[in-house]
Order: structure tokens, then C-alpha cells, then sequence
């Protein structure tokens, strides 16, 4: 295939997405996969929020509408950002997109030259680092410990600074680890940006809702970050609304226009319908979101103590999202029921076709030693992988 350009083979495809597809070709022949390698809530969107839908339909929202969104979507979104984070917007400067990870790519499009470096605490999630290699930037990859639940300290964050630096790339709470920095902790990194004026900051916060230690924390808060700061959301996740695609950027104003630019030239803007539901869902009752976080917080409460008594798993400690990323190198270089583990790769392979549990390699976001559980599935089927995970780890 050598007439596709060269951009191409600098990209993977996501190791989530193979995983599902893997999963999803075995479900096909009969087998019964326990599916824990979703990244979606498996909740279905509100109800409030369809019956919004529905309406626009009826009401002829089916034209389309300007690029960053409509009007009132985005003053939508300026009322959420003053409401939740305690964060003043203007309209202008949110554009609305064709889900979160249109967002970051409008940004990573808009901010990086080639050579420019970026960095990218890891694990991160897997879409950062291919968008960045596309625009032909630097990944800067600075490896976080489970001693320090997987967060960057202001130490390793300084060190990794050079004068090329131009972007540092986050989410809080994390996929794929769940773990959420702290008021303190975030303040800590923004004194160290504050000596760094060069550098810009993606805040991914698309998990913002699904935080089981109390309230969301934004690093645009501290100081004047909030002009270097663009903020990442969306619906996807707290809304349980990954199909409708909807994600949003809150960014400095030249760098919103920047998006807007660019997308005008890519999808132009995201669905009419989905636009007016994203209405509803961004400055209605939150009770339905907060029913299925409460749950999320059940489940997550199984599964840490699940898998921490199993035997060779080094379990993290998240607190948000719906991930649990254990160390599972104990396993490495052994043979389990006759098949030898090398690592995380061959372990996620034994899994799926030995245990029929399908889990996502570490390797896919910076971590080799770990694997990625979603528990974004009911109690029926996770207690079925654990038993699984029990018996094949063994
Ligand atoms: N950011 C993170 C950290 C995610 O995990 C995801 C989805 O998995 C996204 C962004 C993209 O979300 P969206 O569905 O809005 O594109």
C-alpha cells in the first residue's frame, strides 16, 4: 500500500478498539466473552435528555447549524463551566465538536508545529500521543509510579520542561488509571506552568462527573492558567451519551477561533439534534447522571476489593472514572494453564481466548506492566470475569 501518505504509518490504531473488535468476532462464533475492555457507561442517555432529542426532531433542528455550535449550546456550556467549576467563559470562546476527540484533535491541530515537544504523563490515554505524531510533534512520555497513584509530581513535570516544550496533555480523572488529582496536587503543577509561559495545557476533564472523592477540580482555577488552560468535556461519559457525539472545548480566545477554523474545513459542526439534547443534558437535572455515578461507585467498591484478593495482581487505588489498571508483572515469563505469559500483550491474548474476559493491555497507554478492567458493566457480569480472572491467574 505504498501510495497512502506517510502520516499514516506514524499512527496505530487504538488498542481499545482492537480489543472490542477481537471481542466482538468471538461473541459472533457462540463464545461467551465477559466484556471488560468498554470505555462507555452502560447506562442508557436520561430520559429528559431523549425526549429533548425528540423534540428537535419535530421542531425541524435538522440543517445545519453554525460550525462551534449554536448560540445557545454554547452559552449552554459557559452556564455549565460557571456552575460546576466555578470557571468564567464567553460564548466565543467554546466550540462545540464531534465529540471530545474531535476537541483534541481541533487543539493538538491548532497549537503543534513539527518538533515541537509534548508532555504526556503516562498512562494516559491512548488517542493523545497519535495526534500528537501526527502533527509531527515530540512526544515527551514521563512515566508515573503506583506509588504516587500514577500522577505526576511538580518535580518530574519540571524536569521535563525544555524550551521546546509547547503542550502538556492530562486527564483527571484519568483514563486509564481513574485516579484524580487534587485540589493541592494541581496547584503544585500550576506554580510550575506559572515559571513556563510558553507552554499551553490540555485538561481533559471528560470523566469530570464519575469522581467518587467529592468535587471536580480544574487546573484553570489557579492563577492566570486560564488563559493558557483548554479545558476538554463532553457528554460522552457523564451523560452516558457516547453515540450521540458531543465534546466541547473551553479555550483562550484565539485558540477557540483556531478550532473553529479548523473544523469548519474537517466536519463543519456536530449534529443539530444532538446539539439541542446537549441543551438539556448541560443545564438540566443532574439526578440521573448522579444515580448511575452512585452505582459506578458500587461497583467500584467489588472490584478493587476483587481483584486485590487475587493473587500476583498489584492493584491501584482510582477515584474516578471506571477503570481499574492493575501491575500485573508478577505473571510475566510463567506459564499459566499451559500457555507462557511474556507480558501484558500475551496475558490480554490468554484472557480472551483461554478465560474469555476481554481486558486491554497496559502497553496501549504507556505502561507495559498493567492491564486495563473497565467495570462500566452490570454486577452479573463482572463477578463472572473476577470468578474467571480467579481461576486463570491461578
Ligand atoms: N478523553 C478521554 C480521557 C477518553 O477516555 C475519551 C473516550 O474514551 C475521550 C476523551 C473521547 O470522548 P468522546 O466520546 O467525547 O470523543
Amino acid at each position: 500500500m505504498n501510495q497512502l501518505a506517510e502520516r499514516l504509518s506514524r499512527i496505530s490504531e487504538p488498542q481499545t478498539i482492537k480489543m472490542a473488535k477481537l471481542g466482538r468476532e468471538l461473541k459472533a462464533q457462540g463464545i461467551d466473552i465477559v466484556d471488560l475492555s468498554i470505555g462507555e457507561p452502560d447506562f442508557d442517555t436520561p430520559v429528559h435528555i431523549r425526549e429533548a432529542a425528540k423534540q428537535a426532531i419535530d421542531e425541524g433542528y435538522t440543517h445545519y447549524t453554525p460550525v462551534a455550535g449554536y448560540a445557545d449550546v454554547r452559552q449552554a456550556v459557559v452556564y455549565k463551566l460557571k456552575r460546576d467549576n466555578g470557571l468564567a467563559y464567553t460564548p466565543e470562546q467554546i466550540v462545540v465538536s464531534t465529540g471530545a476527540k474531535q476537541s483534541l484533535a481541533n487543539v493538538v491541530l491548532s497549537i503543534i508545529n513539527p518538533g515541537d515537544e509534548v508532555i504526556i504523563p503516562t498512562p494516559y490515554w491512548v488517542t493523545y500521543s497519535e495526534q500528537v505524531k501526527l502533527c509531527q510533534g515530540k512526544v515527551v512520555f514521563v512515566p508515573c509510579s503506583i506509588e504516587n497513584n500514577y500522577k505526576i509530581t511538580p518535580e518530574q513535570l519540571e524536569a521535563a520542561i525544555t524550551p521546546k516544550t509547547r503542550l502538556f496533555m492530562f486527564s483527571s480523572p484519568c483514563n486509564p488509571t481513574g485516579s484524580v488529582y487534587s485540589k493541592a496536587e494541581l496547584e503544585a503543577l500550576a506554580a510550575v506552568f506559572a515559571r513556563h509561559l510558553q507552554i499551553f495545557i490540555i485538561s481533559d476533564e471528560i470523566y469530570e462527573y464519575i469522581n467518587y472523592v467529592g468535587k471536580h477540580e480544574s487546573i484553570a482555577q489557579f492563577g492566570d492558567l486560564i488563559n493558557r488552560t483548554v479545558i476538554i468535556n463532553g457528554l460522552s461519559k457523564g451523560f452516558a451519551m457516547t453515540g450521540w457525539r458531543l465534546g466541547y472545548v473551553a479555550a483562550p480566545l484565539e485558540l477557540a477561533k483556531a478550532c473553529d477554523k479548523i473544523q469548519s474545513q474537517f466536519t463543519s459542526a456536530t449534529c443539530s439534534i444532538t446539539q439541542r439534547a446537549a441543551i438539556t443534558a448541560l443545564t438540566g437535572d443532574l439526578a440521573p447522571a448522579q444515580e448511575m455515578v452512585t452505582e459506578f461507585k458500587r461497583r467500584r467498591q467489588y472490584i478493587h476489593e476483587a481483584l486485590k484478593s487475587i493473587p500476583g495482581l498489584k492493584v491501584n487505588d482510582p477515584e474516578g472514572a471506571f477503570y481499574m489498571f492493575p501491575d500485573v508483572s508478577a505473571f510475566f515469563n510463567k506459564t499459566l494453564h499451559g500457555t507462557h505469559i511474556g507480558n501484558a500483550d500475551d496475558l490480554c491474548m490468554y484472557l480472551l481466548h483461554k478465560a474469555h474476559v476481554s481486558v486491554v493491555t497496559g502497553v496501549a497507554f504507556g505502561q507495559p506492566n498493567c492491564i486495563r478492567l473497565s467495570y462500566a458493566t452490570n454486577m452479573a457480569t463482572l463477578e463472572k470475569g473476577v470468578e474467571r480472572l480467579r481461576e486463570y491467574l491461578k
